[in-house]
């Protein structure tokens, strides 16, 4: 600002008092215009992060399904079963869902495919996922063909990067199943949907977070430790996937700064609670570690 003065004064000399008027609404709309346009974001749709806000914001929706919105306002779902049975107003946030740049899952089943090919249709988002799955979605499901490629599909062991850099995904290991039914002619007739995996996803400058997927604890998850999780994201529901103590062991193995947890409470046989994963990990000497999350609840992550 102290050096639009002299630039005024130099462009509007003393003697012309239009001029000198027109300096000082000049100078005024220098002012201005940017605080108006501050304001117009600050009501508008704009994402918060746009606005100002560089954080990466985590939300859950229940069950594996979280929403992560970076730094400059790209959106991310995992799992989307945005309408499952814990989340009473699914039907408005899958409407609410107007901007989606990626879509990742993890893995067949379908409380984790989810609402993934009616919000693909109507934002035209990205798949990512195994190159495997994304082939039986589109063939068996209809998801878009055209909304994946090799940009978007690969591999365990992968790190497939996005938006010049600012988020980087790399698909790890799940220990699970992978199939999907769908009703032809009346019958459930399964399909095998590749391997099941995991995500571990890097925001530039910002969290790294780890959404294991459906799956058991396994020693190679300590492979994990090296890429420095900010926040793990664990099953612990029991029955298909890791309960509460092996979600626990998960913890020892993988060493994220934070861990909440994820798949459970959605059917009678997820019988895992928080409690007993924060008593499995107090056990471990690993409470610190615990992230509590509600349905609906938004982390701002660093
Ligand atoms: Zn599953």
């Amino acid at each position: 600002m102290p050096r639009r003065e002299p630039f005024i004064a130099d462009s509007f000399p003393e003697e012309a008092p239009l001029k000198r008027h027109l300096a000082r609404v000049f100078t005024v709309l220098l002012f201005c215009i940017p605080a108006l346009a501050a304001a117009q974001n600050a009501s508008s749709s704009v994402p918060p992060q746009v606005a100002g806000n560089p954080k990466t914001q985590l939300t859950w929706y229940g069950h594996a399904a979280f929403k992560l919105v970076t730094p400059s306002g790209k959106v991310l779902l995992i799992d989307p079963w945005i309408t499952n049975p814990l989340n009473v107003t699914g039907k408005q946030d899958l409407a609410d869902l107007k901007k989606v740049d990626l879509i990742l899952i993890s893995h067949g089943h379908s409380d984790h495919v989810g609402d993934a090919v009616e919000i693909a249709k109507r934002t035209k988002a990205r798949l990512v996922t195994s190159f495997d799955q994304a082939l039986t979605y589109a063939q068996h499901l209809g998801f878009p063909a055209d909304q994946f490629g090799l940009d978007s599909v690969g591999n365990v062991g992968g790190t497939l990067t996005f938006f010049d850099g600012e988020v980087k995904i790399t698909l790890v290991n799940a220990v699970h199943g992978s199939s999907f039914t769908v009703k032809e002619k009346g019958a459930d007739v399964p399909y095998a949907a590749g391997n099941p995996i995991g995500f571990v996803i890097a925001i530039k400058n910002g969290p790294t977070i780890y959404h294991t997927g459906d799956t058991d604890v396994f020693t190679d998850m300590q492979l994990l430790k090296s890429m420095k999780i900010t926040l793990m994201l664990a099953c612990i529901g029991d029955h298909f996937t890791m309960g509460p103590e092996r979600a626990a062991d998960a913890v020892a193995l993988a060493q994220p700064g934070k861990v909440a947890p994820m798949h459970y409470g959605t059917f009678p046989v997820l019988t895992g609670t928080p409690a007993q994963f924060a008593a499995a990990l107090k056990a471990k000497e690993l409470l610190s570690r615990y992230q509590s999350l509600q349905i609906h609840e938004t982390l701002d992550l660093d």
